[in-house]
């Protein structure tokens, strides 16, 4: 192919390095633990963009012990998983590789990059209260602290505190207030439970249909995907979404807990050029546009529009916390809620 003036413009990084027969892969491995029908449609987008060839293996558990027993020998180039738990896991476990990309810098806003760019955060998630319209007004609702109130008395539904999802809010609290003050808000929390926790997010949402309890935690996305759900719609509609920690900082208002999926190079890459053009691909405005309408998830690019089903339940103030910090008070988290005994 040959090559002149503004035509050179119109490719990017690995195309124009492919196109100029630079020594640029055209394949790369993935190990997602995202699932197909999210991820599919970015790999063929990719492709097609970019004439690399995507080779993916959809694990849907043991990926950290797999790049371990694999070791330098690995496949894969790439790992896409949700929450900066499993992200951090693979960090520590000095499984992925430092990536520097003016792209990934300029799309990403900074505290959703790992550590001297270890992973990547592509998409974010709101962990908020999930009420009862019939029995609960939303000016009642403030503060992830409130529901420690004993005025909650036997009203929350909750999943397990050792969930990734419950250990990062958890650890959120932790980052904010301190330990000390964190264990006396889990424990007010244990204390207004309806039950033993147990489920998932959504089980929390039937339970609330059902008339067990009056609220509880869960990600945005399963609004939306309640309401595509045909047996699932009636849980949906008898719920709302309220963001907590909204306002002024001085009065709790630190944002609400947001946690991403996020994409890392592993440090075994063989297709290094290929596998950073990937992620730089997920975090450009196609793929985050995509991401948006699959799996109702807010972009982390500015200016990506949210779905309509998202953009309804309103904007709101993310916590501003690094989500490194977020990932560095997981393991007290974790003794935090052995302790307070929240899932007894
Ligand atoms: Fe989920």
């Amino acid at each position: 192919m040959k090559l002149s003036g503004p035509a050179t413009l119109a490719l990017s990084g690995l195309a124009f390095l492919t196109a100029i027969g630079a020594a640029a892969s055209t394949e790369v491995n993935v190990y997602s633990y995202r699932q197909e029908y999210l991820v599919q449609p970015l790999i063929e987008q990719f492709t097609e963009r970019q004439g690399v060839t995507v080779n993916i293996v959809y694990i849907k558990e043991g990926l950290l012990e797999r790049l371990k027993a694999e070791g330098a020998n690995s496949p894969a180039d790439v790992v896409l998983t949700a929450d900066v738990a499993r992200l951090d896991a693979l960090a520590e476990a000095g499984l992925l590789r430092a990536v520097s990309s003016p792209l990934l810098d300029r799309d990403i806003p900074a505290q959703y990059h790992g550590p001297d760019g270890l992973w990547f955060g592509l998409t974010t998630r709101a962990r908020v209260v999930y009420y009862a319209r019939d029995r609960i007004e939303p000016g009642e609702l403030s503060t992830y602290e409130d529901l420690a109130d004993p005025r909650w008395r036997g009203r929350i539904c909750m999943r397990s505190g050792h969930h990734i999802y419950n250990r990062g809010l958890i650890a959120a609290m932790i980052a904010h207030h301190g330990e000390a003050t964190t264990e006396t808000w889990l424990r007010g929390v244990k204390a207004n439970l309806a039950r033993r926790p147990q489920g998932n997010d959504r089980t929390q949402i039937k339970t609330i249909t059902e008339g067990l309890c009056d609220l509880s935690i869960g990600n945005t996305y399963y609004m939306g995907l309640m309401k595509q759900d045909e047996k699932q719609r009636h849980w949906a509609e008898a719920v709302a979404i309220f963001f907590p920690n909204q306002g002024d900082s001085d009065r709790g208002g630190w944002g609400t807990h947001v946690n991403i999926s996020g994409a890392a190079v592993t440090k075994s890459a063989k297709n290094l050029a290929a596998a950073v053009a990937f992620i730089e691909f997920l975090s450009g405005d196609e793929a985050q546009r995509i991401y948006a309408e699959q799996n109702l998830e807010y972009p982390v690019k500015a200016g990506v529009p949210w779905h309509p089903e998202v953009e309804s339940w309103g904007g709101f103030e993310a916590d501003r916390l690094d989500l490194d910090a977020v990932a560095a008070y997981g393991p007290a988290a974790t003794m935090l809620v052995d302790r307070v005994g929240f899932d007894d």
